[in-house]
């Protein structure tokens, strides 16, 4: 099994894409964009279509589509990134919740749309979204989740709850007892979207700088930065712009001024190898959802469109002091757990070889509320904390950021995250040892609820790990 090299999404498209030049100098610019992952991709493709006139850059340290963006699940999803509670304390209120959600639905179409329109060929496929309950109480968990989108005024067009037979007719997990549908998700293969967006955006007139690592990032008039612009600083030069964006996400701890802003959260993933088709006629999954279990330490994954199941989940959660994975290498104990948990969901495939395994880090803010904000006297602005929901978020965000940069007020700049800010983390060793614990809590009411299954005194355990679940939620701030 290939474990790192980025992702098997990059092994898919034949290795890692030809290098752009890296920054040639000092240089002036309207707009300076930091990161070449969706967030900045997408804030350049919007801005410039907004105003063709600017001269914007990206500046990336590796190449386009090395974090997050060209090794996820691929899930196009219309999920809130942060907690209903939190958004709707701020100005908009319930109001300004509904209008993001339902911004957040329109953004998968959104991003088909401009895949298809700009040729980008990703797999898109509109599926839907399915998250199997597979014990009685996430059953139960479930139900109490369906119970409150309803509250919120989500109707069945927007989530649907499943009976077992018909989850086990979209796709036939093992012990499935119930599912909920979300039509709003599609699936993509995740490096083909953020290298064909790379090439829509420099169409578009942008020019995309690799190689580049930007080492601070200083506001408009600060110390012997003039007036005339905020400063991306790089050991090739400074792009002095109008405006410098941040769309670093969980990178974003490497920059002075940002360490505690972000927490960069580890995510693995496996593939397997292709599945022959007596397989995938045990399987079904015909509708190509994106697929979730409804774990606390869930598992997320996509049939891929060269037929293989990719099924990502945590892993060891952060390392100290926010260090960052090398390459993408994950753990082993990671991958042969998420082998364990595929050939559990799916029997059929259990004799299915593990082809590729790899990890790599989202942004979580202190809150799990993301947030997009721009500053016109500083002139700098930043994207992201998607809490692992960033692949459509990150097209809604950059939608909103070129709106903002550009000064051109719309629905999407009065969205609840657009200023939002969230409390800084802790330093460590209390950071990692949060995280840590919280995860160590989680993995617990997990293996509690599932063995309640097998004996009596069930029930106390079910009871029991609701009860720590429950106590990691509130504890960490993570919505449910
Ligand atoms: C394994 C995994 C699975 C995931 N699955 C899903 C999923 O299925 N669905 C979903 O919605 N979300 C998922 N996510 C989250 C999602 O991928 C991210 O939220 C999203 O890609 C963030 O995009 P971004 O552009 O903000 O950040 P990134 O894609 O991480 O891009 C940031 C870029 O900034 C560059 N950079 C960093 N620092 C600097 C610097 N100082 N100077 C210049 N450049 C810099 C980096 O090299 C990187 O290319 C997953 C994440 C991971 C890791």
């Amino acid at each position: 099994m290939r474990n790192g090299h980025l992702s098997y999404w990059w092994q898919a498209l034949g290795g890692f894409p030809p290098r752009r030049a890296s920054l040639p100098g000092p240089l002036e610019a309207d707009v300076c964009i930091v990161g070449g992952g969706y967030t900045g991709l997408w804030t350049a493709y919007y801005l410039a279509g907004l105003r063709p006139q600017a001269r914007i850059v990206v500046l990336e340290a590796a190449f386009a589509g090395y974090g997050a963006s060209g090794r996820n699940g691929g899930w196009v999803t219309s999920e809130l990134p942060g907690s209903r509670a939190v958004y709707a304390s701020g100005r908009g209120g319930a109001a300004g919740v509904r209008a993001m959600e339902a911004e957040l639905r329109a953004t998968v179409d959104e991003v088909g749309r401009v895949c298809e329109a700009e040729s980008i060929d990703c797999d898109f496929r509109r599926g839907g979204r399915l998250a199997v309950a597979t014990s009685p109480a996430q059953l139960a968990r479930l139900r109490t989740g369906l119970a409150r989108l309803r509250e919120w005024g989500d109707g069945p067009d927007v989530y649907t709850f499943l009976s077992r037979d018909e989850t086990l007719s979209r796709i036939n997990v093992a012990g499935a007892l119930g599912g909920l549908y979300a039509p709003a998700s599609a699936r993509v293969q995740p490096a083909a979207l953020v290298t064909g967006l790379a090439a829509a955006v420099e169409r578009r007139g942008v020019q995309i700088y690799e190689a580049t690592p930007v080492t601070e990032i200083l506001p408009v008039g600060s110390g012997e930065v003039a007036e005339v612009g905020a400063v991306a600083r790089t050991a090739f030069g400074d792009v002095r712009a109008r405006s410098v964006l941040r769309c670093t996400e969980g990178f974003t701890a490497r920059l002075p001024g940002s360490r505690r802003a972000l927490l960069p959260m580890n995510s693995s993933m496996v593939v397997t190898e292709p599945l022959p088709a007596a397989v995938w006629k045990q399987v079904g999954w015909d509708g190509y959802e994106t697929l979730s279990d409804e774990a606390r330490a869930y598992v997320y994954a996509q049939r891929t469109a060269d037929g293989r199941i990719a099924i990502g989940g945590r892993g060891v959660p952060y390392r100290f002091g926010s260090a960052v994975d090398h390459l993408g290498v994950t753990q082993q104990s990671t991958a042969d757990a998420l082998g364990g948990v595929l050939r559990r969901m799916f029997p059929a495939a259990r004799d299915a070889r593990l082809e590729h395994a790899w990890c790599g880090v989202l942004g979580v803010p202190r809150d799990w509320c993301a947030s997009v904000s721009y500053d016109p006297p500083s002139g700098l602005g930043w994207a992201g904390g998607y809490t692992g929901h960033g692949v459509a978020a990150a097209n809604l965000a950059g939608r909103t950021l070129a709106d903002l940069a550009a000064g051109a007020p719309s629905a999407l700049t009065s969205l609840p995250w657009v200023g939002h800010r969230s409390r800084a983390w802790e330093p460590e060793p209390a950071r990692w040892a949060g995280v840590h614990g919280l995860y160590a809590v989680y993995r617990l009411a997990d293996r509690l609820e599932a063995s309640a299954l097998d004996d009596r005194g069930g029930q106390a355990r079910v009871l029991l790990g609701e009860a720590l679940g429950r106590l990691g939620d509130v504890v960490s701030g993570i919505p449910h």
